[in-house]
Formats: C-alpha cells, structure tokens, sequence
C-alpha cells in the first residue's frame, strides 16, 4: 500500500471548518463523501429550482447549509438520468431472465436520444448552480481543485455520471464530457447500457445477474483509463464487475456500496469483489441506505447506526484501512433515523471513534482514502 502523500499536515485542507461542540467533534478535517442523487431534486434545472440548493430545505438529505453543519467538504454528485416519464409504467421496466432461472424485475434501458438531452440538462444545472453559488460551490476537476475548495471551505462538486446511457459506443460524448468535468462514471446504473448490465434490486440474491461487459464496455473502461475518469462499478453485475476488472488499469471504486455478507443484496460486494478492489489498492464507499445495510434488506428507517460500524469493519478488515471511505447515497434511497441528512454526517464518524478508531483512522475514512484513489485515477 502506498499512500502517496500525507493530508495530515498539508494546510491545504487544515482550515477546513467543522462543526465543533459535543465530545471529539473538534476535527479539523473535512468529510468527502462518494456518492448523492442531491442534483436529481433541483430539476428541472432552472435558477429557481437550483436556488434550492442554498437554503436550508428539508426536502431530501443535501444542501449547501446542510453539507456545512455536516463539515462535509466535497463529494461525487451524481448525474443520473431518471426513465422518461412519458412512458407507461410497463416501458420504463422489464423481465430479465437470471443465470439461476428465474425472472426478475429491471428497470428498461433508456432511449439514447432521450439520456442525452437529460444529461445535458442536468450538466447545464450543473454549471448554473456553480455560477449562482458565487465560489461556495465549485466543480473539481483535479486535485489541485478539491484541495483547494477544501482549503477556502467551498464544497467541491466533482461530477459523477451514474450509469454511461447518454454516452454513445462511439465514446464522443465521453470525450465532450470529460472536457466539460467528467471524472467518475458507472457503466450501468440497475438497467442496461450499450456497454453492460446493471444488478436488479433483488434481496436476497447474488450480483451473478447477468452477461458481462459488451465489446463496448471493454472499449469504454480502456478510454476512462486513457481520460483518468474513474470507473465505479457499484452497480454493475458480477460478470461486468469481473470484465472490468480484467480490463482496467485504475484502482477498482464502488463509491457507494456495502458488504454482501452482511446485507446479502444483489447490489453489495461478495468477498471475491472486495479481494479483487483490494488487489488494484481500490476503494469502496460504504452505502449509508438502509435496504443496503440491513441484513433483512427491509426499507426501514428504524436502523441503528452501529449497523454502519459493523459494515465498516468487514470493510476494513477485508481492504485496510486506506481502501475504505463514506459513499452515503444522500436523496437516493433511506437514511437511517439516527443519521437524518447530511447535517448528521459526524454522527457517523462519532460512532465510529467509540468503537475504537483513532483520529488517524477517522481522517483516511472521512477523505484522505477518497483523495489518494482520485489522485490515482485521475490524470492531473
Ligand atoms: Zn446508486
């Protein structure tokens, strides 16, 4: 394991405020989190709906006050195109048949066309709400960018694209959108692409859903190698999940997953996963949801936070200490009570510290394990 620098003394993120008060939450450093579905609330994308984004509203999980009160400091934000709501309940999902035989329910791929202009949209709201936030909110697109939001405690958005359905297999719009800031993707989210196959919402179940990398999925992980765009496979199925990892040149990530052994749904990692991310010195973002968490997989908010501890040291205990980070899946599915919203982020970092994790310990997991993969990845 190499770590490639320390953020310990590095005073380009020690000014970083924290919320201080209770116990040892004086931390001076700041939490970056893995992975949030937050830009799918602000649509449709206007300055009126972004505007959102500044006050404090306690729709959803994240904003700008309540990422602050949580002292987080940056994340991937997600860009996930939802299925067109022109089309009937019967278009937007359909029948797959699994290796074992049986017939599940997938979410249908999405019509490129449609992905595309959505994608756009979303991207331009993006862009909108970096304008209006006025330096409070900025677009990283290197580490030189995410330690320098973190140094003038501006959130760092770095864009995250979950699932490849606006990017053709001619990989044009990978190239366009890279350029405009692109730095993590997921192939698939839970439905098809040209270039794979997402895993079902199936509990319990193995992530063996399906076939593996398309010749154009092949093409697209060796083209985000080439780009530095980091590729996240918490989505994808186990075969997918394999041909990526036979493919790639870069640390394997699951920005937002958790342990199989534990929640034994189709979307958590096996031991085999985490032994194959640990061996490309990878990372993976525990899931904060609870149908990810709860080993009855049941959408139940009424979920302790020592859960999160248990999931955390399988992690820990599978990949080391510097592979494992926060992926909370803010506004995409069911946060526990306990946690709330992003505002409760320390919560999870407090439970942590009672169970025995050191300050050293809590800052690789907090960020300095996201920005050493990043650094990793990424090509500036
Ligand atoms: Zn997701």
């Amino acid at each position: 394991m190499k770590a490639r620098h320390s953020l310990r003394r590095d005073p380009g993120v020690a000014a970083f405020p924290l919320p201080t008060g209770r116990g040892f939450l004086t931390m001076d450093f700041p939490i970056f989190d893995g992975h949030n579905d937050s830009l799918s609330r602000l649509s449709p994308y206007t300055p009126e709906t972004i505007a959102g984004f500044f006050s404090p509203n306690m729709r959803g999980h994240l904003d700008l006050p309540r990422a602050r009160a949580g002292g987080m400091g940056g994340g991937l934000f997600s860009l996930y195109v939802p299925a067109d709501p022109a089309l009937a309940e019967d278009g937007k999902m359909e029948i797959v048949r699994m290796p074992d035989g049986s017939d599940v329910r997938l979410a249908a791929a999405l019509d490129p066309a449609y992905a595309l202009q959505v994608a756009l949209a979303m991207l331009a709201g993006v862009f909108r709400l970096e304008a209006a936030a006025k330096g409070q909110v900025r677009v990283a697109r290197t580490i030189a960018d995410l330690r320098a939001c973190m140094q003038a405690g501006a959130l760092a958005w770095v864009i995250h694209f979950e699932g490849a359905d606006a990017i053709d297999p001619q990989l044009n719009a990978l190239e366009v959108f890279h350029q405009a800031g692109l730095r993590s993707l997921g192939i698939v989210w839970s439905r098809p692409t040209v270039f794979g196959h997402g895993v079902p919402f199936c509990h319990p179940h193995t992530p063996d859903t399906g076939p593996g990398l398309t010749d154009a999925g092949r093409a697209l992980v060796r083209e985000c190698n080439r780009l530095g765009i980091m590729l996240d496979v918490s989505h994808l199925n186990e075969k997918g999940f394999w041909d990526l990892a036979e493919v790639t040149d870069a640390p394997i990530v699951a920005t937002h997953s958790a342990v199989h052994a534990i929640c034994p749904a189709a979307r958590n990692l096996t031991d085999q996963q985490l032994d194959a991310i640990r061996a490309s010195d990878g990372l993976v973002g525990l899931n904060l949801e609870v149908t990810t968490l709860r080993p009855d997989g049941q959408d139940d908010p009424d979920t302790p936070l020592e859960l999160i501890v248990r999931h955390m040291d399988y992690l820990v205990e599978h990949l080391g200490i510097d592979r494992v980070g926060l992926g909370s899946d803010f506004d995409g599915g069911t946060m526990p009570l306990a946690l709330g919203d992003a505002a409760g982020l320390p919560k999870v970092l407090m439970q942590l510290r009672q169970h025995g994790y050191d300050e050293a310990a809590l800052r690789k997991l907090a960020f300095e394990n996201w920005l050493r993969v990043l650094e990793r990845t990424w090509r500036e």
